[in-house]
C-alpha cells in the first residue's frame, strides 16, 4: 500500500503546479486535466487508504500534557472553606473552580456554575430551562438565529427543542450584524443566536470589538428574555504567537444591563481531557441562581474531586497559558501542513478558499458552489472521510453545498498529509469536472 502510494505521491508533486486558474482553460486543456486526475485517483483508490478528517478531537501526544492531573491530589480533599469535595454539595461548584472558570470567560466568580465534562450538557440544560418560559411567550414557537456555517452540536440541540433555525451569513470577521438586529427587532419570537465568539468553529473567525458591542446591545431591541449563547469553547486556544482578541461581552453587558440575556460556555475538553474535563456557564448572579435551581431537580453536585484536581493542575490564567502553548507546538504543525498542501495544490486555480485560523481547532474549506458533497464522495469513495457535506449549516443544509470542514488536530503528521493529498485530488477532479460541464 505504502509503495503504491508513494507513487503516487511523487506524480502529485510533479504534476501538480498548474498555473492557470480552471475558469481560463480552454475545453482541451480541460479534458487533458481531467484524464491526468482520474489517473491519480484511480492510484489513490489501488492504495486503499483509510483516513479521517471529521474529528475535531485532541491527539493523543494532547491528551499526554496532561497526565499529571490523575493522582495530583495526593489524598488532599479539604478545600480552604472546609469542603469535602469527596461529598455531596455545591451545584454551583467549589469556589477555586468557579474563579478559575471565571478568568477563561472573563467574568466574576460569583457569576459563573462549573459543571461536568461536558459544556454541551450545559447548553442542553440551559435551553431546556428556557423552554416552559418561551413556550409560554411564544406558542406558535420559538426561533434562533445560527450564524452560518457554525457548530453542528448547537443546531442538533435546536432540532431537539423544535426550536426553529435562521440562518445568517458571515460579512467578513462578523455574523451579519445588521441582518441580525433586523431580524431579532422584527420578531419578538426569535429567543436566542448561538455565537463561537473565538476560533470559531470552522471558519476559525474572532468577532470584531464593535460586533461584541453590538451583541451586548442586542436584548435592548429583541422581545423579553432574549439569550445570547455565547459558546467560548476556543478562548485559550491559539496557535499564533499574536492572539486574536475579544472584547469583553459580560462587562459591555454591564454597562448596558443587558447582563441577564448573557450565557456564557466554555471547557477545558480541549485544554486537559476532552472526555473528562470540566465545563462553565456564565451568566448574571440572578439568573445563575434560577438556573441552579433549575438543575437542582436533577443533581445534588457536580463531579468536585475533577473541579479540585483541575485547579491544581491549571493553577490560574498563566498556568492555562503555559499548558496551551504545549498544545500549540503540537498543534502548529499540523495547521502549517494543511496550510502548505492546500495552498501547493489549489493556489491560483479558483476553485476553492480556505481559512487560515489563528486558533481553534478546524479549517473551513469553500468549494466552487455546488461541489461540497461531489467532493466529499469521491474522497469517500478512495477511503478518505470527511465531515458530511451540510454539516455545518442548520438542519444539515448547506444552500450553497460549498463549506467543507477539515479537522487537522487528531491523524499523526504522515496520516493527515496523505488525508490532504487525496482532498486536494478530490478538489480539483470535482472542480474540472464542474468546468467541463457548464
Ligand atoms: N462548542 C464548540 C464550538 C465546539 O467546537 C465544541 C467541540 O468541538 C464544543 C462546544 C464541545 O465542548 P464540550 O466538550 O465542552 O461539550
Amino acid at each position: 500500500t505504502l509503495i503504491v502510494y508513494n507513487q503516487f505521491r511523487k506524480k502529485l508533486v510533479t504534476t501538480s503546479n498548474q498555473p492557470n486558474s480552471y475558469g481560463a482553460m480552454s475545453r482541451t486543456e480541460l479534458e487533458a486535466l481531467e484524464i491526468t486526475l482520474v489517473q491519480k485517483y484511480d492510484e489513490i483508490a489501488a492504495a486503499k487508504l483509510a483516513l479521517d478528517l471529521t474529528r475535531g478531537k485532541p491527539s493523543s501526544e494532547q491528551l499526554n500534557l496532561s497526565n499529571e492531573i490523575d493522582g495530583i491530589l495526593k489524598g488532599q480533599y479539604i478545600l480552604q472553606d472546609g469542603t469535602d469535595v469527596r461529598n455531596y454539595g455545591g451545584l454551583l461548584g467549589i469556589p477555586e473552580a468557579r474563579a478559575l472558570g471565571a478568568s477563561i470567560l472573563e467574568t466574576n466568580a460569583d457569576e459563573i456554575l462549573v459543571g461536568g465534562n461536558a459544556s454541551l450538557t450545559l447548553m442542553h440544560q440551559y435551553l431546556a430551562f428556557m423552554q416552559p418560559l418561551w413556550k409560554q411567550e411564544c406558542p406558535e414557537g420559538v426561533k434562533f438565529i445560527c450564524p452560518v456555517p457554525g457548530y453542528d452540536r448547537h443546531f442538533t440541540l435546536c432540532e431537539h427543542f423544535n426550536i426553529e433555525m435562521i440562518p445568517v451569513s458571515f460579512d467578513g470577521q462578523d455574523p451579519d450584524l445588521d441582518q441580525i438586529e433586523r431580524l431579532v427587532q422584527q420578531d419578538p419570537s426569535i429567543k436566542g443566536i448561538w455565537c463561537v465568539p473565538k476560533y470559531s468553529n470552522p471558519t476559525g473567525k474572532t468577532y470584531s470589538d464593535t460586533a461584541v458591542k453590538r451583541f451586548s446591545m442586542l436584548p435592548k431591541i429583541s422581545g423579553d428574555n432574549f439569550r445570547i449563547m455565547w459558546d467560548n469553547a476556543y478562548a485559550v486556544h491559539h496557535l499564533s504567537d499574536a492572539p486574536d482578541q475579544l472584547a469583553n461581552l459580560m462587562a459591555l453587558a454591564r454597562h448596558h444591563d443587558t447582563n441577564d440575556s448573557m450565557v456564557l460556555f466554555g471547557s477545558t475538553s480541549k485544554v486537559t481531557f476532552a472526555g473528562a474535563g470540566i465545563s462553565f456557564l456564565g451568566t448574571s448572579q440572578e439568573k445563575l441562581g434560577e438556573f441552579e435551581q433549575h438543575l437542582s431537580e436533577t443533581m445534588i453536585g457536580f463531579d468536585k474531586v475533577n473541579q479540585l484536581r483541575h485547579v491544581l493542575f491549571l493553577k490560574d490564567m498563566s498556568g492555562i497559558a503555559r499548558h496551551m502553548a504545549r498544545h500549540a507546538a503540537l498543534l502548529k504543525p499540523r495547521f502549517a501542513l494543511t496550510e502548505k498542501i492546500l495552498s501547493k495544490y489549489l493556489d491560483g486555480k479558483r476553485i476553492g478558499e480556505w481559512s487560515r485560523p489563528n486558533g481553534g481547532y478546524f479549517v473551513s474549506f469553500d468549494a466552487i458552489p455546488g461541489q461540497a458533497k461531489e467532493i466529499i464522495t469521491l474522497a469517500a469513495n478512495v477511503g478518505v472521510r470527511l465531515t458530511p457535506a451540510g454539516a455545518t449549516f442548520p438542519y444539515g443544509i448547506d444552500p450553497q453545498d460549498r463549506n467543507i470542514r477539515l479537522a487537522p488536530t487528531f491523524p499523526a503528521l504522515d496520516s493527515l498529509q496523505q488525508a490532504l493529498e487525496v482532498f486536494v485530488v478530490c478538489v480539483q477532479l470535482a472542480s474540472v469536472r464542474h468546468y467541463l460541464k457548464s
